[in-house]
């Protein structure tokens, strides 16, 4: 997989000959000109209050300007060109491959590879099967961002959410918070009890030494009974790892609060609860990597391949 950053000339032929309003997906095609749009001409995003009232207004000024990056808000507003008059905004999660807390390769900085950015597409998967599973949610769309997934449910009851209420769905879906009962078969406590599995599956003994009061003997012996832990998470019976020799009540809880932090930074919880957040937009390109950020119907299925550019191609 190659990434390097595009060329000036690179973005001005992905404009004018392969962008197309087709790529755009229609939750946002049939909102433009409610939708604040953000631009970077390479120093940021910082060219924002954009509106277009049409998708022909919005494929020329594209073509015409090739911008480093394009943006669109997941809020609609009545006047999106002063950010005024605030209708309602998508519910959206973002897993950045190069952010997540535990990688199974060896990416650092701004860098990502297929592996990890498997393992966030898994994660974008698993939080959209949460959202429809738990929250009821039906209209969960999936965009590749260039770096990672982002999840964004459009249906009504979550648009008109505030602040807090994205708040609490974002530690109900990543497991951020300890349940005040671990046990229960349904609900949050079970979700909290996979994701706990899923974030310990990933540790190495080297992170559990960071916990307070966790000494190496622990480490060890909890990372040699990985699967049988694991196993003991799923079922509900946490209480078992209390049982480990030298682990008592307090490194327990130190443990089960070090798993919860983790699961939070599986995805930015401030960009769920910005709802004047601006995210990369669908069909453009990102010039960092040379990527296309795309709508991806079927996250199970999603290939790499799709996003790849022609100029890429051609390069390659
Ligand atoms: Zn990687």
């Amino acid at each position: 997989m190659q990434m390097r950053e595009a060329t000036p000339e690179e973005r001005k032929r992905f404009y004018a000959e392969e962008w197309s309003k087709r790529d755009l997906p229609d939750f946002i095609l049939h909102t433009i000109s409610l939708r604040e749009f953000g631009f970077d001409y390479g120093e940021g995003p910082s060219h924002r209050y954009n509106q277009f009232m049409t998708v022909e207004q919005l494929a020329s000024f594209l073509c015409n300007k090739a911008p480093y990056a394009a943006y669109a808000s997941i809020a609609l507003y009545e006047q999106p060109s002063m950010r005024k008059g605030w209708l309602k905004s998508e519910l959206v999660f973002d897993v950045d491959a190069k952010d997540l807390p535990l990688k199974s390769c060896s990416c650092s900085g701004g860098v990502v590879c297929e592996k990890c950015l498997d393992e966030a597409r898994r994660i974008a998967a698993m939080f959209a099967e949460t959202l429809r599973s738990d929250l009821n949610l039906h209209n969960i769309h999936f965009v590749y961002s260039g770096r990672g997934f982002h999840v964004r449910a459009t249906d009504d009851v979550v648009m008109a959410m505030e602040q807090t209420e994205r708040t609490q769905i974002v530690e109900y879906v990543t497991g951020g918070v300890i349940p005040a009962d671990i046990t229960i078969a349904l609900g949050y406590s079970r979700v909290f009890r996979e994701r706990v599995a899923r974030t310990f599956e990933h540790l190495g003994e080297e992170k559990l030494l960071k916990i307070r009061g966790m000494r190496k003997a622990l480490a060890q012996q909890l990372i040699k009974e990985k699967e049988k832990i694991i196993a003991a998470v799923r079922r509900g019976s946490l209480r078992e790892i209390e049982d480990f020799e030298g682990m008592g009540e307090k490194t327990f809880q130190q443990l089960l609060e070090f798993l919860t932090r983790l699961n939070m930074e599986l995805t930015d919880g401030k960009v769920t609860t910005d709802t004047k957040r601006i995210l990369r937009l669908p069909s453009s390109l990102h010039s960092g990597v040379s990527m296309k950020c795309i709508l991806v119907r079927d996250i199970e299925r999603f290939s790499i391949e799709d996003a790849i550019p022609k100029f890429m191609r051609e390069g390659a």
